[in-house]
């Protein structure tokens, strides 16, 4: 029996934790975390995500989005109880942005005009010109979902504690700790490391490639009309300011986007951002004030999140440290729904690889 202690309760804790449970091997499984599903604090990302299935990868890293999509595209079918449901997303290309190479704040291959996910992505459909907004070159609309992060969250700690997962609320100063938290008692053979944006200051990881990339947005009652709306920069703001714009599944309210504003710290939302990201929001989405101002958004709260991002993508290796395996799986920066099931399966096959070594070892 495999001992595995997962450090991390965010999505890539829990979908981690659950793939492993779902293995059925009798491994007994601890999720320790200084946060869970139920708390709001920005460094504490998963509960502040959409969320939603925006693929943004470049060729050749396109795995854990196409992977991912399956898994998440199931639920949304079958498990009303996950908080998923699809909604049809449209993605607009400003013509400077174009002329730019995208080159905003999610450069990446999300606004391509020809992208890889328009094969994988359902009823992906470049949108005639005369349905373009004033100021936009292009358009491509397909179905994707959106995720209630209130309802997922739980709904994974369910899905762990089904199969026999324990979860412990603690706080370790180094990574080498987590291999004595075990629910068993028992050393562990194998630690997960998702410890997201924090991973820049836990001892014996301190990756300092990991800085935040701030995301402020706006939650409101008022509803979009069925699609979710994206666009590939704006005017009015700093070059790291987006327009998105989703409604969660089962009254989860709207979410109005946003931020990504790197190396930034700062976890209280600034009014200023607020007042253009409704603004903005009103004017891609006439459907949620029925074309009257941002005073007519009903507004839930101002939040913000501060996602992992990680120079030169995420990190999903093992490391042997202090004599224990430690499995990598963080900084995923804005992709961590869109990608997570497709890192869960990779983190089960390192931690597969530890237990054929282990197998091994205990044999000689
Ligand atoms: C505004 C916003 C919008 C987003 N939209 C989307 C979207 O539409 N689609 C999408 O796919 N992604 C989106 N994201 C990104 C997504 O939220 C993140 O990629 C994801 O939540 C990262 O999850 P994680 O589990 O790696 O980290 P986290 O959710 O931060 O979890 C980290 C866990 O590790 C624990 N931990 C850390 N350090 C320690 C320690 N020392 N001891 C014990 N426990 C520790 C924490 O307590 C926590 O439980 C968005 C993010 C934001 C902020």
């Amino acid at each position: 029996m495999t001992t595995i202690v997962v450090v991390g309760a965010g999505v890539s804790g829990l979908t981690c934790a659950l793939q492993l449970a779902k293995q059925g091997d009798g491994s007994s499984i601890t999720v320790i975390a200084k946060h869970m599903p139920g708390d709001y604090d920005p460094e504490y990302t998963s509960p502040f995500a959409g969320a939603n299935v925006l693929p943004m990868a470049l060729e050749p890293d396109t795995h854990w989005e196409s992977q991912t999509w399956p898994v998440l595209s199931q639920l949304a079918s079958t498990t009303p109880e996950a908080g998923i449901h699809f909604q049809k997303s449209i993605l607009y290309r400003r013509a400077k942005d174009e002329a730019a190479s995208f080159a905003g704040p999610l450069s990446d291959g999300l606004f391509l005009r020809n992208p890889w996910f328009k094969n994988l992505m359902p009823d992906f459909v470049d949108l005639p010109k005369d349905e373009l907004p004033e100021g936009m070159s292009s358009g491509s609309s397909f179905t994707s979902v959106c995720i209630n992060t209130a309802i997922y969250l739980p709904w994974l700690v369910g899905q762990c504690r089904a199969r026999g997962v324990v979860f412990k609320r603690a706080v370790i100063k180094h990574i080498s700790e987590a291999s004595g938290l075990s629910h068993t008692g028992k050393k562990a053979d194998v630690v997960i490391n998702a410890t997201g944006l924090l991973s820049s200051r836990l001892g014996g990881v301190m990756d300092k490639k990991v800085i935040p990339a701030r995301g402020q947005v706006v939650v409101v009652r008022n509803e979009t009309g069925g699609n979710m709306v994206c666009t590939s920069g704006t005017d009015d703001g700093n070059g790291d300011e987006l327009c998105y714009i989703m409604q969660r599944a089962a009254g989860g309210g709207t979410i109005l986007g946003g931020t990504y504003m790197k190396g930034n710290w700062d976890g209280v939302p600034d009014p200023n951002i607020a007042t253009r990201i409704m603004k903005r929001a009103v004017e891609a989405c006439p459907a949620l004030t029925g074309g009257k101002g941002i005073e007519a958004l009903d507004v839930i709260r101002h939040a913000v999140g501060l996602r992992p991002y990680r120079e030169g993508g995420v990190r999903i290796e093992k490391e042997k440290i202090d004599g224990t395996w430690v499995v990598h799986n963080y900084g995923h920066g804005g992709w961590g729904y869109q990608g997570s099931w497709g890192c869960a399966f990779k983190v089960q096959e390192l931690v597969d690889e530890v237990k054929s070594d282990l197998k091994i070892a205990s044999k000689l």
